[in-house]
């Protein structure tokens, strides 16, 4: 991408109302725009980042056995109804009516609408388990909506549902989630922590939400320090292997993790105090297990083995990537701006051309910046005319993990310099040794 044909309007001062870094940063940076309280348009570097978010969210998803469909925003009150969670769920629900005078709304979790599409055609234990999850907005009328995409009204979120035959089954489906979940955030570059949760309107009796250690979470949260140095599970983690899930799954829930609705005060003091740690937290992933909650009013029922109709049991899972993107912020910004982890960088490398114009570092840079792209890079390429000073500020900003500076005064000795963002380091090499460098 050519950043004189980008939209990446950049600005210099943000309002008060942005009270944490990563809502700063993201103003600043132009990745987000305020539309109304708690609704923003994703703007096209903050869209990038979102992608490369929901990417791996899928790939994991897929590798633990998920499937995905798309279920829309708008739904009928009267499956709402049919739950009993219509009139529970309260104002954080958008209702809305039709032309017809049909009351609909906007959708805040979809644990209705999927059973209804599941009861419409399974029968038969033969068919189980299944995993269905999409990515879609939902609209949760928040009281206080905050610190941008962190807490937003309209949000991304990626919701799972598992359908089992009995409670041993859906576990299963449950610590499938569970390791893949672990795998998706420490993906990112996050450690999450997986804690005992309430429950909140989505009912159940055995919950955790993945939480990342931050000043500015909106949680309180207590666990033993050992969680932060816990090896995540590879790519090669056997997600039939019911025994195996299990193992890691208990070994994850060894020791103690609460967040403050679930807090045991006693059991957490028990703990050496060098072990204990007491802070805040952002919830960027809950999981539930709610059993036959949906599908015994809704009549989503399977006939078992022995041709007896049972309603399934069922579990949610749900992951934020909106609020990941502000979260990954808190995790890795310094003051220049944002330090993101490749893995969700919204280019891979930046070129920067120090003086446009001049035919050699116009050649050199448009050489690199075609390779570069040749190999399957994301890449940036300042060719604006903006000072110098101006493009170091916006690269540093927008946190782009590898610049390349291409100045006429190194390029006379043959050579650019690559910097790295996270680590401020740098060094002068050739074009091609830059380029094999950044993608071997
Ligand atoms: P919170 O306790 O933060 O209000 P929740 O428990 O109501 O969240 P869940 O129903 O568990 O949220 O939703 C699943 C995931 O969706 C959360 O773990 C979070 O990552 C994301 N999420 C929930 N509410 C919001 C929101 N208002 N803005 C952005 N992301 C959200
Ligand atoms: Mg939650």
């Amino acid at each position: 991408m050519r950043l004189s044909r980008f939209f990446l309007p950049i600005l210099r001062d943000v309002s008060k109302d942005a009270e944490i870094v990563s809502h700063r940063l993201m103003l600043r940076a132009g990745m987000i725009r305020q539309e109304a309280s708690g609704i923003y348009a994703l703007l096209p570097l903050g869209l990038r980042v979102l992608n490369k978010i929901t990417a791996i969210v899928r790939e994991e998803q897929n590798r633990a056995g998920g499937i995905e469909l798309l279920m829309p925003t708008i739904q009928s009150a009267d499956l709402w109804r049919e739950s009993g969670r219509y009139d529970a769920y309260g104002k954080e629900m958008l209702r809305i009516k039709d032309r017809h005078e049909r009351e609909m709304l906007f959708g805040p979790t979809n644990e209705e609408m999927i059973t209804e599409i599941f009861r419409s055609y399974v029968r038969s234990y033969k068919d189980l388990p299944l995993n269905l999850y999409h990515l879609q907005w939902k609209f949760r009328d928040e009281v206080r909506p905050r610190f941008g995409l962190m807490r937003g009204r309209e949000f991304l979120m990626k919701d799972a549902y598992s359908f089992d035959v009995d409670y041993e089954g859906a576990r299963h489906s449950y610590n499938r989630m569970f390791v893949a979940y672990l795998r998706t955030f420490a993906r990112m570059g996050l450690r999450s922590i997986p804690m005992v949760a309430d429950t909140g309107p989505i009912g159940g009796n055995l919950s955790h939400e993945f939480i990342v250690l931050a000043e500015t979470g909106e949680s309180e949260v207590f666990c033993h320090r050992d969680y932060l140095d816990f090896p995540v599970p590879d790519a090669s983690v056997n997600f039939e292997d019911r025994a195996g899930l299990q193992g890691i799954v208990d070994k994850w829930t060894s020791l103690y993790a609460a967040t403050s609705e679930k807090h045991d005060k006693p059991a957490f003091d028990a703990l050496p105090e060098a072990s204990k740690v007491s802070a805040r937290g952002i919830e960027v992933g809950h999981i539930f297990y709610f059993g036959t909650k949906y599908s015994e009013p809704m009549k989503a029922v399977v006939a078992g083995s022995d041709g007896v109709e049972k309603p399934v049991h069922m579990g949610s899972y749900g992951i934020g990537p909106t609020r990941l993107i502000g979260a990954l912020i808190e995790a890795f910004h310094d003051d220049a701006g944002i330090l993101w982890p490749d893995a969700v960088a919204p280019f891979n490398v930046a070129i920067l051309n120090l003086k446009v114009g001049d035919s050699g570092t116009d050649g050199a840079s448009e050489g690199l910046y075609r390779d570069l792209t040749a190999k399957g890079l994301d890449v940036l390429y300042d060719d604006t005319d903006n000072r110098a000073g101006a493009k170091f500020a916006s690269a540093d900003l927008i946190g782009v993990p590898w610049q390349i500076l291409i100045g006429p005064k190194s390029l006379a000795e043959g050579k650019v310099e690559l910097k790295c963002r996270a680590d401020g380091s740098r060094e002068l090499l050739s074009p091609a040794a830059a380029l094999a460098k950044l993608t071997q």
